[in-house]
């Protein structure tokens, strides 16, 4: 059974107060907590394995590895990839995007086109655009509405022979929109288009199945799922991992080197150049773990409850508009009070003890479309509560009574 209170005692950092009130932590999409069981198995690693992987033959070096290579095996299963070596470690979402990025410039002629969507952090548009500088290829974008939803019968005008590849993520940062994904995916492929989805904001919500998306490229970071920063991950579909070239050169991605020529080795080997976050990948797996035993069917149900519970209450704010209203979205809540700029309320509710973003939120694009500059976000996450959003609530109408 879902029990909130039980769940909250895994965070040691929800009992620390701030500003002389209780931590009310509400900047999940920026980062989510750690639960005391992946700091445990952090604390194990540096403790009583810290070793460097692969070449040792030493029994630290052994035990260390062996996590590690769990650990891709506890991801693959949580993707439901077919094989582990689709799943590659990288640093996290954006070393992810990049190096799909970086491996279509070898692929992309001038003239073929690239589709991105309006709703794109800004780590899922200026890779693109580098890429199109590179290559001569065009970038198109799928425009949105007023509710913050992709356009689809806009994406359908898009697509044609010419794409190559489409990149969307799962949910926006920003809003919190739930992307048609599926329907993405099927079209683009019926013009045997490439698909990347960045999932760094959907993997905290839900879980997804990349056979069952028939999904080209899925990338998500640890550290918005309960796991370190500095580590995440990018599924690539075996055919597409090979055809790619190698992104960075060095120890680790090589099977033989002579100065004449080096051949790589297999994957996932040849994208994970250096040393690796060794410890940041076994933590990766022990978040995933710790999501998966308490169910995502159970976080989105709690999840989506706190959402229409802070929408309605956040509402009766006089002057309060929301931003991103789409009947599929996830627990993100982006708001502005009339006449008052974000960043004020936002220093406002850090003094009741309150943790909220205000700005762009890595979406310029967003922003500019709504002709803000930026809004303040509240997001949420399993281990928040309806109290909590009570304090937040409260905080805000004081916040508008103190800067109107
Ligand atoms: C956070 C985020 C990113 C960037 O993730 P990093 O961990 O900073 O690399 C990319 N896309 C979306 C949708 C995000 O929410």
């Amino acid at each position: 059974m879902f029990n909130v209170e039980d769940i909250r005692k895994d965070f040691p950092i929800l009992s620390r107060q701030v500003n002389g009130k209780p931590l009310v932590y509400f900047d999940n999409a920026a980062t989510s907590q750690t639960p005391q069981q992946v700091i445990d198995v952090i604390v194990d690693y540096y403790s009583n394995y810290n070793a460097n992987i692969h070449r040792g033959v030493h029994a630290l070096s052994q035990e260390a590895t062996d996590k590690y290579e769990q650990a891709r095996h506890i991801i693959q299963k949580h993707f439901n990839a077919r094989f582990a070596h689709e799943i590659i470690f990288t640093s996290g979402t954006t070393h992810s995007i990049n190096l799909v990025a970086n491996g279509f410039s070898s692929i992309l002629n001038k003239g073929d086109e690239i589709i991105v969507s309006a709703l794109e952090h800004h780590s899922n548009i200026v890779p693109w655009q580098m890429l199109c500088e590179r290559t001569g290829a065009i970038l198109k974008v799928i425009p949105m509405n007023q509710e913050g939803e992709l356009i689809m019968s806009e994406y359908d005008k898009l697509i044609s022979n010419n794409t190559k590849l489409v990149f969307v993520n799962h949910i926006s940062n920003a809003l919190g929109t739930i992307n048609p994904i599926e329907y993405i995916i099927e079209k683009a492929h019926q013009v045997g288009a490439a698909v990347l989805i960045d999932g760094a904001q959907a993997c905290p919500h839900l879980k997804p199945d990349v056979q069952a998306l028939d999904v080209d490229f899925y990338v998500a970071s640890a550290h918005k799922m309960c796991g370190p920063t500095g580590e995440g991950m990018l599924y690539g579909k075996e055919a597409w991992l090979k055809k790619l070239p190698p992104y960075q050169g060095g120890g680790e991605m090589i099977a033989e080197v002579t100065f004449e020529k080096t051949t790589y080795a297999e994957l996932p080997h040849k994208f994970e150049a250096g040393t690796p976050n060794i410890c940041g990948g076994i933590a990766f797996g022990a978040a995933i773990d710790y999501m998966n035993a308490i169910g995502f069917d159970a976080i989105s149900k709690y999840e989506h409850e706190l959402l229409e519970y802070a929408t309605q209450k956040l509402l009766e704010i006089e002057g309060l508009k929301i931003y991103g209203t789409s009947k599929n979205k996830t627990s993100v809540i982006s708001f502005n009070l009339k006449g008052i700029h974000p960043y004020d309320v936002g220093t406002i509710l850090d003094k009741m003890g309150i943790a909220v973003r205000t700005g762009h939120h890595c979406a310029q694009p967003i922003m500019d479309y709504y002709k803000i500059p930026g809004t303040v976000r509240a997001s949420f996450a399993f281990y928040n509560t309806k109290t909590e959003i009570d304090s937040l609530v409260a905080a805000v109408k004081k916040a508008r009574l103190m800067l109107s």
